[in-house]
């Protein structure tokens, strides 16, 4: 393994594509990974902008970077100009990873996998015969239903605003691992009553994902519509959002009795996934989360 002591002509690159990239923690968390095991390795965020997808994934080749984190907005847009790609990169049509083997670039998703490994290793869940909600049915819902789906979640109910995209995500699921994927219906704002089968399906709701931006720090008023007054304490609440720390999602099951966390730990782990796959060195999770904890309170 090369130990790193400064940057020099045998420096490993690995960079962020992403428009915007500016707020991203990745640089923070894989940086501070690569410098504590001492390995030879930079991690540099590009904003690319819509357009130069193509050009920036041929100078990968060209400037032979050892991999690449892929964020909003090309994570569906970059799977046509790659080599080839992982089983769940496939599934999930996206992908957040590339690693660079000898001009062959290879895509996969970390986010599923990064967020099964979160609710296993800190919250000491497992989604084996468990049903789950999902709020959301965006790029990160997908790769979090495919995932719990094929980790043998008994059931899925999806309630998102648009309740096309929830159809489509439900049918994708349900297509590959066959498990049970219910549509619940999102209130309309003028009628802010919620519908019986998704009072219902919440009951039953052993894990309740919220996979959408609501609570994010500057639109921190907005709160998903669910009945939050049941409540019960064996459930388990996952907010993909991680500013604020304690969001409000998480603060209506911990006054219900229920366990809740926020989305640091899937952060923390779909990078330290990545940061495995392009160094083939354990990452060193409790450096990354210690890294990112100083900038998020
Ligand atoms: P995306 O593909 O753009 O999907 C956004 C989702 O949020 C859609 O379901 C959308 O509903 C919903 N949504 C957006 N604004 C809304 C609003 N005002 N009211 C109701 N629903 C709204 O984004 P994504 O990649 O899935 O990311 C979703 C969230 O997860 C983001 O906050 C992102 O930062 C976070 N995330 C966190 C991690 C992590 O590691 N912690 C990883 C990935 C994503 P419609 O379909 O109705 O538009």
């Amino acid at each position: 393994m090369q130990k790193r002591k400064y940057i020099d002509a045998e420096t490993k690159v690995v960079a962020l594509f992403g428009h915007p990239v500016k707020h991203s923690f990745s640089p923070l968390m894989q940086n501070s990974a690569f410098a504590h095991l001492g390995l030879n390795y930079i991690y540099v965020a590009f904003n690319i902008l819509p357009g130069n997808l193509d050009p920036a994934i041929n100078a990968v080749r060209v400037l032979n970077l050892k991999g690449v984190n892929i964020t909003i907005p090309y994570k569906k847009e970059v799977l046509p100009l790659l080599d080839r790609l992982d089983g769940f990169a496939e599934l999930t049509g996206a992908v957040n990873t590339i690693i660079n083997q000898d001009g062959q670039l290879y895509g996969y998703n970390t986010d599923g996998p990064g967020f099964i490994r979160s609710l296993e290793v800190e919250c000491a869940f497992n989604v084996r015969n468990k049903n789950v909600m999902l709020v959301g049915a965006g790029g990160a819902a997908m790769a979090i239903g495919m995932q719990l789906a094929l980790s043998g979640a008994s059931s899925i109910g999806v309630v998102n605003r648009n309740q096309e995209k929830a159809l489509t995500l439900a049918n994708k699921i349900q297509s590959v691992a066959g498990v049970d994927v219910k549509i619940l219906t999102w209130p309309r704002e003028r009628l802010p009553v919620l519908d019986s089968e998704l009072v219902n399906y919440f009951k039953n709701a052993e894990l309740i994902v919220n996979c959408t931006p609501l609570g994010m720090h500057g639109i921190s008023g907005q709160l998903p519509p669910l009945p939050y007054n049941l409540v019960s304490p064996g459930q388990l609440a996952y907010d993909l959002v991680y500013n604020p720390g304690k969001t409000r999602f998480m603060q209506k099951f911990i006054q219900g009795g229920a366990k809740a966390v926020n989305g640091l730990e899937m952060l923390l782990y779909q990078g330290a996934l990545a940061f495995e796959l392009w160094s083939g060195c354990k990452a060193p999770v409790e450096v990354m989360r210690s890294a990112l904890l100083k900038v998020l309170k």
